[in-house]
């Protein structure tokens, strides 16, 4: 738990559902090691940690339905097409990425990313907590920003204090304004959830400053967040 900041500041009985998850992860899920990453046992285990933090509110289940974790040293390049419905052009790309989730396929994660957060676990951002957010979206179909809600959180009101925040967040992006918020989580609204995910385990100040609906519904979906005020 002392390596992992965000685990480390979490209560007594949170800390020991984490354990327990974080057992299961280890048991089901299998680590890949690709283009020469040195992948220690306490990394996979790091892994492991921030990716149960999001599902300790709902268990094990949370976190069903795929298998694989593909960790690269650092960035990695794939080839993207782009389809666009009106031209009805495609055009490709390298594009570099530091994380990536797979509907019902492999996690894929930056070595070198995931460490960053480790030291820098505060500041807004965290690769293996983003990427977890698309799994949690993806469990119901394909990401639409939407995750499978417990009862207490009412879908109707979800889908109201989300979207409002994500136009607000879109037009002052548009408009070239600064935004609390990382711009690119105007990408998308399943984009969205992910980067506002990531502020509520690491820098939930900014995330109630930025959108206080937004912040109060993911403290009902996540639990509190362990992040110092
Ligand atoms: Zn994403």
């Amino acid at each position: 738990m002392d390596a992992c900041p965000l685990a480390q500041r979490l209560d007594r009985p949170r800390q020991n559902a984490l354990r327990e998850l974080v057992c299961v992860f280890l048991a089901r899920k299998r680590f890949h090691a690709l283009a020469g990453a040195e992948l220690t046992p306490l990394h996979q285990t790091l892994i492991a940690m921030q990716a149960s933090l999001p599902a300790m509110r709902q268990g094990p289940r949370a976190l069903r339905g795929w298998r694989e974790i593909l960790v690269y040293p650092g960035e990695f390049k794939v080839r993207r097409s782009h389809h666009d419905d009106h031209s009805g052009v495609v055009t490709e790309g390298d594009e570099a990425l530091i994380g990536e989730a797979w509907e019902r396929g492999p996690l894929v994660l930056s070595l070198a990313d995931v460490q960053l957060d480790l030291e820098q676990p505060w500041d807004g951002f965290n690769v293996v907590v983003h990427e977890i957010a698309h799994k949690l979206d993806m469990l119901d179909g394909s990401p639409d920003g939407v995750p499978l809600l417990p009862p207490h959180i009412q879908r109707r009101q979800w889908i109201v204090a989300f979207q409002r925040a994500f136009d607000h967040l879109s037009n002052d992006v548009a408009r070239g304004r600064d935004t609390l918020i990382d711009s690119y989580a105007a990408e998308s609204a399943d984009e969205f959830f992910a980067v506002v995910s990531e502020l509520h385990w690491s820098q939930p100040s900014v995330l109630r400053r930025a959108d206080a609906a937004v912040a109060e519904l993911l403290t009902a979906y996540y639990g509190p967040s362990p992040a110092p005020h």
